[in-house]
C-alpha cells in the first residue's frame, strides 16, 4: 500500500510536537557524569533530514552536546564494514539484554558474551575490533572519520565532558575487564576504555544526528555529502539492533508504541530511522530512569503518530514537495 504525505505536513508535525513539549517537565539531567548535570535542562530541538538532504527543525537545533551512546551505532557500523555482519555477530553478538545500558549483569548472564555493540559491554568490545588494533591514534582517527562521514560534519570532542566521565567512568573499566577475563575484548582494555569514552565524549548538533539518522535511511548513501558511508546491506542489520536494543529496558515498549527503531544518548539525544523514508532525531538533556531523553521520547512519538510512521505499517510512504490539489 503506498501513502503520499507532504514536505508541510512533516513541517507541520515537527512544529507542534515542540510546542506540546517544549514545557514538559519531567525527567532529571543524568548527574553519574557531572558535566551533563549542569546543561541546561530546557534546551530542546527537532530536526528531520529527508532523502535530498533537507533539514525540517525546530529549537534548539545547532546546540552541540554529548552524541554519548548515540556513537555506539556509527561504531557498529564501522566494525560491521571492517569484519562483516557474520564476524560481529560471533565476536559480538546482536541480542538485547533487556537491561541497564551499563548492566554487568547482562555479561554474566548472557554467558561471557557482550550481547549488542549498542550497550556499554558491547560498545566497548566493538571500539577494541576498530583496526588497525593496538594503534590508538589511528583507532580514533578512524571512529572519528566515520561519524564525521555518517554526520556530513566535523565533530569535536568536549574536552571537558571527556574529563568529566573518565574520572568516573568506573563501572565501564569494570566491563572492559570483565571482558578481558572472557576474551570479548580484541584490544588492550584500558585502550579501548579510552576510546569508547572519547567517542562518547564527541558534541554533536540535534540537525547532525539527523543527517546521521538520514544516512542509515538512505541505506549507506549520505543524503547531504552524497557519499557512500556503508554499504547498503548493513543498514536491515544496525537497524534491527536499533530495534531490539535502542532504548536499552524500554526497547520493547518504545516500539509497541512508535515503530521507530531509534537510538538514544544520555546526554539527551535520540536519533530515528525509517529505512527508505527519512531520519529523525531529538534532543534535550532530562532523561528517565532508563537512560532516555523525556521530551524528544515524546516529540518523535508524537510526529510519528501524527503521520502514521513506523516500520510495521506495511505501507510505503512518498514524501511530496505540496499535496496534489484536484480541481
Ligand atoms: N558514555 C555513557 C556511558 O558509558 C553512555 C551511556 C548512554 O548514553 O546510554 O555510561
Amino acid at each position: 500500500m503506498e501513502r503520499r504525505i507532504t514536505k508541510e505536513e512533516l513541517h507541520a508535525a515537527v512544529q507542534e510536537a515542540y510546542e506540546l513539549y517544549r514545557k514538559e517537565k519531567s525527567g532529571k539531567n543524568a548527574d553519574y557524569i557531572p558535566y551533563l548535570a549542569n546543561i541546561d535542562s530546557n534546551l530542546f530541538a527537532i530536526a528531520i533530514c529527508l532523502p535530498g538532504g533537507e533539514i525540517i527543525e525546530a529549537g534548539d537545533s545547532s546546540y552541540r552536546f554529548g552524541i554519548e551512546s548515540i556513537s555506539k551505532v556509527a561504531t557498529a557500523l564501522l566494525v560491521l564494514k571492517e569484519y562483516g555482519a557474520n564476524t560481529i555477530m560471533d565476536m559480538i553478538g546482536a541480542d538485547a539484554t533487556g537491561m541497564p545500558f551499563n548492566s554487568i549483569m547482562a555479561i554474566l548472564l548472557e554467558n561471557d558474551h557482550p550481547s549488542t555493540p549498542l550497550v556499554n559491554a558491547g560498545a566497548i568490545a566493538a571500539v577494541s575490533m576498530v583496526r588497525p588494533v593496538g594503534e590508538a591514534q589511528r583507532k580514533w582517527d578512524s571512529i572519528r572519520h566515520n561519524i564525521n562521514e555518517l554526520c556530513a560534519s566535523n565533530l569535536p570532542l568536549i574536552d571537558e565532558l571527556y574529563k568529566s566521565e573518565s574520572v568516573t567512568n568506573h563501572n565501564n573499566r569494570a566491563i572492559s575487564w570483565l571482558l578481558k577475563s572472557y576474551n570479548r575484548i580484541y584490544d588492550e582494555p584500558d585502550l579501548s576504555l579510552d576510546l569508547y569514552t572519547r567517542q562518547c565524549s564527541l558534541g554533536v548538533t540535534t540537525s547532525e544526528l539527523a543527517v546521521l539518522a538520514g544516512t542509515i535511511a538512505g541505506g549507506g548513501i549520505n543524503p547531504v555529502t552524497k557519499r557512500e558511508v556503508f554499504p547498503a546491506y548493513l543498514t536491515s542489520k544496525i537497524v534491527s539492533m536499533m530495534a531490539s536494543v535502542g532504548f536499552y529496558e524500554h526497547s520493547g515498549n518504545w516500539m509497541f508504541s512508535t515503530g521507530v527503531p531509534a537510538k538514544t544518548g544520555v546526554g539527551g539525544g535520540i536519533i530515528g530511522v525509517l529505512p527508505g523514508l527519512l531520519g529523525i532525531a531529538a534532543f534535550s538533556p532530562p532523561i528517565d530512569a532508563a537512560g532516555n531523553s523525556v521530551r524528544a521520547q515524546k516529540a518523535i512519538t508524537h510526529i510519528a503518530k501524527k503521520l502514521g510512521l513506523g516500520i510495521y505499517n506495511g505501507e510505503t510512504i512518498v514524501i511530496e514537495e505540496h499535496a496534489n490539489v484536484l480541481c
